[in-house]
């Protein structure tokens, strides 16, 4: 029996379902439409670079993208994607799935063996209990929506399904496939992917991606949204931000097929997954016990990214070039236009950001003509070209005195460490008038520890 089971695949796969109580409404109101309207005329500085920031260099001009596009288009899909493409036969059509429902739980996993057979196991659909065929036939009002293909799957217009992802580097018996989520939309429209947790400890992203695509209706969507809901799956299972190899995924974009085990899995998506995007919102949040402002992470010197960012409600942008390796890097250097969203801080599950965030990629969705539908568009949140670091000159229990998106000025006092032993009170001033992006909760630190994120509005020249 076992032995079966290890040479025939096993099509029950691993569901991770996190039962989060539905959101109310965002709040992030705060804002500055004045200054907001400066940004295109201001000289851009780079962000400071601190280790919580996601971020970089240069991006490069677009290139592969027009060409995905078009070879996407017809009726007859390529056989997966780019370089990790498996013969066309192995395709199958992907169940039709209301991502609504409660998937029926995984079944002990034994997959395919590595080598040959990974890209089939790639391709196992998950929720096997599901519907075994979807209907043969499209319905008659399709309106210009393509098959997309995913994974060896065809997912028709018109439907949602739930696939499955794996980077296959584990040992093949036991290894284990991420979820997928596909709405594929009855029109015609662009390709909007989401993906979290690449930091395997960033959790609100998760639950950003299950929100957004649950609600969404594939009959009333034009065009396809993927979601990669749990990117790092083995950190997520430790609660670590990173890889088992200890190193840090996102900065092994686009990847490589001989290289490390984050080059591996890192080459492994975006050939599989990224390239298929036109748009990509990459979901992260705070590291080290320090939150985030839900902001945008952007190279606003890319005009299709400055001009994608505008897309998102109530979003504050940090400007910032991104660095090699990331993927927000490599997926902007294959043409596609890509943003970070940081929403809070890791191990937590904070409402207020799901909230922001989900409210943000379902604007972006309606501004790029996925979804229409009745949406309160906020007055616009400014553009930060720059930002610094505030450091604690002293070690000591760090005690806050303003809040996360409070507007600061030069010399303003930010909180207080405090020596437990001397009854010392060191103070921590602000640098600069700009506003608080990210901050680090109240915790034990030494001198030197990054505190306080402020973001500054470059000053427009002449003023
Ligand atoms: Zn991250």
């Amino acid at each position: 029996m076992l032995f079966e089971r290890l040479q025939k695949p096993s099509r029950r796969i691993l569901l991770i379902s996190l039962v989060i109580p539905w959101l109310s409404a965002p709040v992030l109101a705060e804002t500055d439409s004045a200054k907001a309207s400066k940004k295109s005329e201001v000289l851009i500085a780079e962000l400071a670079e601190d280790e919580s920031v996601e971020d970089v260099e240069q991006s490069a001009p677009l290139q592969t993208k027009g060409k995905d596009n078009k070879a996407r288009k017809p009726e007859a899909p390529q056989g997966g994607v780019g370089i990790d493409t498996p013969s066309a036969g192995s395709r199958k059509v992907a169940p039709n799935i209301d991502l609504k429902q409660v998937a029926p739980p995984p079944e002990a996993q034994v997959s395919a063996p590595a080598d040959t057979d990974a890209d089939a196991a790639e391709s196992e659909v998950m929720a096997t209990e599901a519907v075994a065929e979807p209907e043969p036939q499209p319905e008659p009002e399709i309106r210009e929506g393509k098959v997309f293909t995913l994974l060896d799957n065809d997912v028709m217009p018109g439907t949602s399904t739930r696939l499955a992802w794996t980077p296959g580097i584990q040992i093949a018996g036991l290894s284990q496939t991420t979820p997928v989520l596909v709405v594929n939309g009855i029109n015609a429209g662009p390709t909007l992917c989401l993906t979290g947790a690449v930091h395997g400890d960033e959790l609100n992203g998760i639950e950003i991606i299950r929100q957004t695509m649950y609600d969404l209706n594939p009959e009333k969507l034009s065009g396809t949204v993927v979601g990669v809901p749990i990117v790092n799956l083995p950190g997520f299972q430790q609660g670590s931000r990173y890889l088992p190899d200890r190193r840090d995924l996102n900065r092994h974009f686009p990847g490589s097929p001989n290289g490390s085990l984050a080059d591996r899995i890192a080459h492994s998506l975006f050939e599989n997954v990224i390239r298929k995007c036109d748009m990509l919102v990459d979901i992260h949040t705070g590291s080290l016990k320090r939150t985030n402002l839900p902001q945008l992470r952007a190279d606003m010197n890319n005009p299709d990214v400055a001009e994608f960012t505008r897309g998102f409600d109530r979003m504050a942008v940090v400007h910032s070039s991104g660095s090699a390796g990331m993927l927000r890097t490599a997926a902007v250097e294959a043409g596609i236009r890509t943003v970070t969203l940081e929403a809070g801080e890791s191990h937590r599950i904070q409402q207020h950001q799901i909230s922001a965030g989900v409210n943000s990629l379902t604007s972006l969705m309606e501004r790029q003509g996925m979804i229409s539908r009745m949406f309160v568009w906020g007055d616009p949140e400014p553009v930060y070209y720059d930002s610094d670091w505030i450091r604690a000159d002293h070690g000591g229990i760090l005690f806050s005195e303003i809040e996360l998106g409070a507007n600061v000025s030069e010399g303003e006092i930010l909180g207080y460490v405090s020596d437990p032993i001397t009854n010392a009170q060191h103070p921590i001033r602000s640098t600069t008038d700009g506003r608080v992006i990210g901050m680090a909760v109240d915790q034990v630190v030494m001198a030197g520890f990054a505190a306080y994120h402020i973001g500054t509005e470059a000053e427009v020249p002449g003023e």
